[in-house]
């Protein structure tokens, strides 16, 4: 029915999270009718984007410059640090404005029947951290779910050393997901009635 270049866009952005088959097309047909001009400048500043950004090497989140300004600012608190699942649960941490330390991003959560252990997460780097870092608390933010506890119970395992506490929040956090369900009042709750674990 539709031209092969619409197949193919629409193919294109099904791909995408979040987008079905009926929001692509729709995307799609609106892309090739608006003025092109429009579209260059949204390719545009997908490319710049995608060109632009990379991992901080020091605590994993997405960034322009590694390291990042949350690693790099003098103001914020380096003796805490926040243990996320993904670079997206910065943002969730940060929009509950009750944090002042900084953050370490594991990449995942430990799911033997997914194939992911615990090499595959970024737990060297936290461990290299806490030998280079004046860090005193870690504050483990991983969601509520199966993998989240086991992954908590593991890394505060691993990661147990003499004048470290672990924390691990959770109190309030809806059951069985992860921090992008919370909201910020939930959040920062959860944050300052974190409990200690080792
Ligand atoms: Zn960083």
């Amino acid at each position: 029915m539709l031209p092969d270049s619409i197949t193919q866009l629409v193919a294109a952005l099904a791909k995408l999270p979040g987008v079905g088959p009926r929001s692509a097309e729709r995307i799609a047909l609106h892309l090739v009718q608006t003025d092109a001009a429009v579209v260059k400048q949204l390719a545009g500043v997908i490319l710049q984007a995608r060109e632009k950004i990379q991992f901080c090497t020091t605590c994993g989140s997405l960034t322009e410059k590694s390291p990042c300004p949350i690693c790099e600012d003098p103001r914020r608190d380096g003796t805490l640090v926040c243990v996320v699942e993904r670079a997206v649960d910065i943002l969730s941490v940060e929009k509950s404005g009750t944090f002042r330390g900084r953050f370490h991003v594991l990449g995942g959560k430990i799911s033997p029947l997914d194939g992911v252990e615990p090499e595959d997460l970024r737990i060297d780097g936290l461990e290299q951290r806490l030998t280079h870092e004046p860090i005193r608390e870690i504050i483990i933010a991983l969601g509520t779910d199966v993998e989240g506890d086991a992954t908590s119970r593991y890394l505060a395992k691993r990661l147990a050393r003499s004048g470290l506490k672990i924390s691990r929040i959770g109190f309030g956090l809806p059951a069985g997901s992860g921090l992008e369900f919370a909201d910020e009042l939930t959040l920062s709750r959860a944050l300052e009635s974190r409990r200690e674990m080792f």
